[in-house]
């Protein structure tokens, strides 16, 4: 669920740190469930939602409120947990996806996950 935020305008940056703070927890909630499986986590901070790659991922209108809401992705392969946002549009469709079938992944998903494992590609190549 998304977290509720106030309504004062945050800027990306703050977004970006406080969702390192909310993935380090995911990341150590997992390193406690899955050991050495895990081998660290990475933000994903590109503007573009990784589900449709059109439209700005960020805050989402969620039930009226402003909203900021952090996925989580485990990268198997690498050990890496990915965190990311999306936009309102791909946010909503989950949601209600999720309300009418849980616990089913929706097509967006591969979508996502494909596009987040090359966004992670493109970040270990940058680093080089
Ligand atoms: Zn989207």
């Amino acid at each position: 669920m998304p977290s509720k935020r106030n309504r004062q305008p945050k800027t990306t940056d703050t977004n970006s740190t406080t969702a390192e703070g909310v993935l380090k927890l995911m990341y150590e909630q997992g390193k406690a469930q899955f050991g050495s499986a895990m081998k660290g986590f990475w933000l994903y901070t590109d503007d573009l939602c990784p589900a449709c790659l059109k439209n700005s991922a960020g805050e989402v209108n969620f039930q009226g409120e402003k909203a900021l809401s952090i996925n989580g992705f485990m990268y198997r392969e690498r050990g890496i947990l990915i965190g990311y946002f999306l936009c309102e549009i791909c946010t909503l469709f989950i949601h209600e996806h999720a309300q009418k079938h849980p616990y089913q992944e929706t097509p967006l998903h591969t979508k996502i996950e494909t596009n987040l494992k090359e966004a992670y590609q493109r970040h270990l190549s940058s680093l080089n």
